[in-house]
Parts: C-alpha cells; structure tokens; sequence
C-alpha cells in the first residue's frame, strides 16, 4: 500500500436508492407504419422490403418501416431540385430565418413528446433524450435561424449563395440531433435537403416530418426517405446531389468518399472516434470521475466523441479507480422512460454482439474486466454493464478500435509528454478530455493533442455556436457555430 494510500479513508458505496418506477408519461404518437416524406407529403413507400423497427428495451416491435428504392430517392430529389428553383430559392434570409424559428419553437413545444419517441426507439434514458438531445436539437435550429439574413458577415463581407440539394445520412445515436446538425444550417444558407435517418431510428424524423407540416415549410425543403445502406448509398450518389453530409462509421465514410471522387460533389465527414481523457495528478478527482462516466457510460458509450481511452497519471491511478467503481455502481441500468435510469439499452442486436465481440477480446488482452452497476439489466432487450478493461495496452485491439459501447480502456502514464503520446497514437482524431487545475498545462496539452475538439476540466459539452469535427481519420468538415455553415454556401465569383 503506498503511503498516501494509507491516509485516505476507505470509501463506501453509497449503494442503490430504493426507487419506485417514475416513468415518463407523455403519450408517444408511435406510427404503426413510417413510409417517407417527399415534397411536403407523407407517404408510405412500397409494401415490398418493408422491416420491423424494434424497441431496444424490450427486442419487440416497435413498428414497421419502408424501405426507400432508387425511383423513390429520385423522386425525392426531384422534389429537392423544384422547391430550390421555386418559392425557397427565390426567398429572402429573413423570411427563411422565420421557418426556421417556427421548427425550433416546435420543437421545443413538442419536446416531451419527441423525447419519448427517441428513448422508445433508440433505448437511452429519458433523462438524456429530455435535457439534452432534444433541448439542444431545438437550439440548433434556433442559433441558425438568426443566421439566415446575416450570411454576408458569415463568409468575410463576401456573398454567399446556397450549394444547392443537400444529400444527408446519420446515425442512430443522436437521432433529431444529427438530423438538426444537418438540416438547420443546410436551410438557413438556402440550401434544400434529402436526409435518410438510421435504420434503427426513424421515428423522430417522422415526427419532425409533422412539424415541418404543421409549420407549413414549403414542399420540397426537407425531404426524408428511409431505408438501409442501400437507400443512403442513392440518395449520396445521386447526379443531382450537389452536397454530401455523412455522418456514421469510418469504414462506410470512405466508401462513399470513394464513390463520390470526380463527381463534383463537396463533402462533409464526421466519422468514428476513440477519444482520450488525459487526467493529471493535480485535477480535482471527483469531478473528472464524473467526466470519465459523463465521457464513455451515458448513452452507453454510443457517442462517436466517447471518451473511451482512460488515460489518468500512475500516482493517482488507484484512487482515481477505486472512485470510478464506486460511482459507477451507483449507476442505474434499464427502463429507458423511467425518470431514475442512468444507462438504457443497446442500440439494436448488431450493435450489441459487436461490444460483445469486444467484451471477449477484451477478456484477452486486459489484466482485469471489471463490470458494475446497481442493479442488474432486465433479462429481455439489449443491455451491456458499464465495464472497465484495466491492464491493457496501446497495442491491444481495445485500445485502438472503436468499440461503441459502454466499455472503458484503462491506461497510465507518468510524463505530459508520455500522455500526449499515447493519446495520439490513434488513427482517428476526434475528441480528447483533459483534467488539471493548471491552465498552462491544460492548453499545452491541448495544442498538442490531435483531436477537433478537446475538452478541458469537461467532457462532451455541446453549444451550437461552437463548431464540433474531426481530423485524420475521424472526418473533416466542421458542424455547429459559423463554421457549420461554410460547407452549405458556395463563395460567388
Ligand atoms: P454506419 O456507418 O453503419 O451508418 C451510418 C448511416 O449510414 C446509417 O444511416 C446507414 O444506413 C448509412 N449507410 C450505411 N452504409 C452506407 C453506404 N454505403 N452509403 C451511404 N450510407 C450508408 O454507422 P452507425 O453504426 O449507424 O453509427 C455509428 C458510427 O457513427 C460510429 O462509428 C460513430 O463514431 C459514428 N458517429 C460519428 C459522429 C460524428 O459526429 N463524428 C456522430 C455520431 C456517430
Ligand atoms: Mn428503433
């Protein structure tokens, strides 16, 4: 035991809280059926190639969904290209802006509802989906908005004119959130857009497809088409796509740069991740063990900017620990609508057997898998306790590939230098988290980490101002801020 070991108390577990069920209450609209939405209508899309959209918390049926071929992609696009070259494209940015408002106020006023609909369909607590992912998705439209009419200050004193019809793909994490990152700076710069939702994910678009009715967006502004890879393959190659938006996985994001190379098409990548969260020995403990579960267990480590690399200094390396497992089972898993729920489901089965696959590799390669919670995971869904894999190194596949999922890779070091190194010895290059009281050493580390983003004494803190992307192979192309609205003007000559 080392010596400051010795003087500090044990810690005790608080231990779980005997709550009784608080389930969120407001009534969810689930659609039976979720077809399309193509020039201002709804539409149910073929019988043919239809699937079943499953409840994660449970593995039953949610409801069923169409799935978009290519004639329907073009017809969207189609639909795209008319509202460009009719009412919208002729529209002033002020009057644009106030489109953009109305969804935002919505949006907002609808807020509990889509915050339902989003934990039932992609299994993350209602706490999240209620204080942060729909909140920030109305803010997002919001900030735009009031960009509409000032598109002259955004490009230096130079005019701007819209890219044209936007095609857009996201991914199930973040729902409305990735569909709001994409659409709202999309219509404020004039643009009009095709988006396809995740397949896992489509019911929070369907409902914006509601508002965006209820607001009376002109036809053709916003167009979704829902469907698998297939379908997010047509709408990105089609001719008539000027601009290509992806969100999602490395390994899909560079298909489609292959796809698109000679077409003329511009591009934005925000693609995977495997963010470090460097603490020093000086930072204030407790909060960075909240940074830790804030970074990698909330949203069950479905969050492309996780930090999922635990990079924390060898002298505190036990303390910092042995509060991590304490706090962590603490932490409630399950009904993802009840109030008190910490850690909902898994995404979907695949998504599930993946962290699996990694769980086993990580028996292999760690010294030690730790797991906890307070309670265990329902026996029917998908579900995966928080899990540290300690002993590990920068060589081990944990360490170096994105897992998605609630598991946390447990490094040390003992020199900034050593911590930098080992920080960017990845091939992406997303997010970092760094954790000192020291302001010099917290920018040194900065400058010198190779992420978009890094966060310091916080983790995962979203503002629509501020702009949010990758290098290396985490993508390019910035989201968020006046920086996310660059990729959807075209400079006038
Ligand atoms: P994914 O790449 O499998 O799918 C993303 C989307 O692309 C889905 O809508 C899917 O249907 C579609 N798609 C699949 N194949 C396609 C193809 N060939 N052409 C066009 N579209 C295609 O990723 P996922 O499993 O849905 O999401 C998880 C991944 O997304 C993680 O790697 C995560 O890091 C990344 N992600 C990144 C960010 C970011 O901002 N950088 C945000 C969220 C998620
Ligand atoms: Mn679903």
């Amino acid at each position: 035991m080392s010596p400051t070991e010795q003087e500090r108390p044990r810690l005790k577990i608080a231990g779980a809280l005997d709550l009784a069920p608080s389930p969120e209450s407001c009534p969810v609209g689930v659609p039976e059926h979720i077809g399309h939405f193509i020039g201002g209508q709804k539409v149910p899309g073929r019988e043919e190639d239809r699937y079943d959209n499953l409840d994660p918390s449970t593995g039953k049926v949610l409801n069923t969904v169409s799935t978009a071929n290519e004639s329907e992609v073009d017809r969207a696009v189609k639909a795209a290209r008319a509202a460009l070259q009719g009412p919208w494209g002729k529209m002033s940015g002020l009057e644009r802006g106030k489109y953009l408002y109305r969804i935002a106020r919505r949006m907002q006023e609808r807020g509990r509802e889509l915050a339902a609909a989003e934990t039932r369909d992609n299994g993350k607590p209602i706490r999240e989906t209620r204080d942060f992912d729909i909140p920030t998705a109305a803010h997002h439209f919001f900030y735009y908005a009031g960009w509409a009419d000032k598109l002259d200050y955004a490009l230096a004193g130079r005019k701007g004119r819209p890219v044209g019809v936007c095609g857009q793909v996201i991914p199930w994490n973040f729902p409305l959130l990735m569909a709001s990152w994409k659409l709202a700076p999309a219509l404020a710069a004039g643009n009009t857009c095709v988006l396809k939702p995740s397949e896992t994910t489509p019911l929070t678009a369907a409902l914006l497809a509601d508002i965006l009715l209820e607001v009376d967006l002109p036809p053709g502004v916003i167009n979704f088409v829902n469907g698998f890879g297939q379908t997010g393959a047509a709408v990105l190659g089609h001719p008539d796509v000027d601009k290509v938006a992806f969100t999602g996985s490395t390994p899909v994001g560079r298909a489609i740069m292959r796809s698109i190379a000679g077409s003329g098409k511009s591009a934005t990548m925000e693609l995977g991740g495997k963010g470090a969260q460097i603490i020093y020995a000086d930072a204030a403990i407790d909060q960075a063990v909240e940074g830790i579960i804030n970074g990698i267990f909330f949203n069950q480590g479905h969050v492309c900017c996780a930090g999922s690399r635990l990079l924390v200094e060898e002298s505190i390396a036990e303390e910092v620990l042995e509060k991590l497992k304490l706090r962590v089972q603490a932490l409630r898993i399950g009904a993802p609508l009840d109030k008190n729920t910490d850690i909902g489901a898994i995404n979907s089965k695949k998504q599930l057997d993946t962290v699996n696959r990694y769980l086993e590799i990580g028996a292999s390669e760690a010294a030690e898998v730790w797991q906890g919670c307070a309670n265990d995971p329902p026996a029917e869904g998908y579900w995966v306790k928080p899990t540290l894999l300690i002993g590990v190194s920068q060589t081990d596949r944990v360490v170096r590939e994105e897992i998605f999922g609630p598991v946390l890779s447990v490094l040390t070091f003992r020199t900034p230098e050593e911590a930098v190194k080992k920080a960017n010895d990845s091939e992406y290059g997303l997010a970092c988290g760094v954790w000192s009281e020291k302001t010099s050493r917290l920018f040194e580390t900065a400058h010198a980490l190779n992420a978009g983003v890094v966060w310091a004494n916080g983790y995962n803190l979203f503002d629509p101002s501020s702009p949010f992307g990758g290098v290396r192979h985490s993508g390019f192309g910035r989201e968020g801020g006046v920086h996310g609205l660059h990729p959807y003007l075209r400079l006038e000559a």
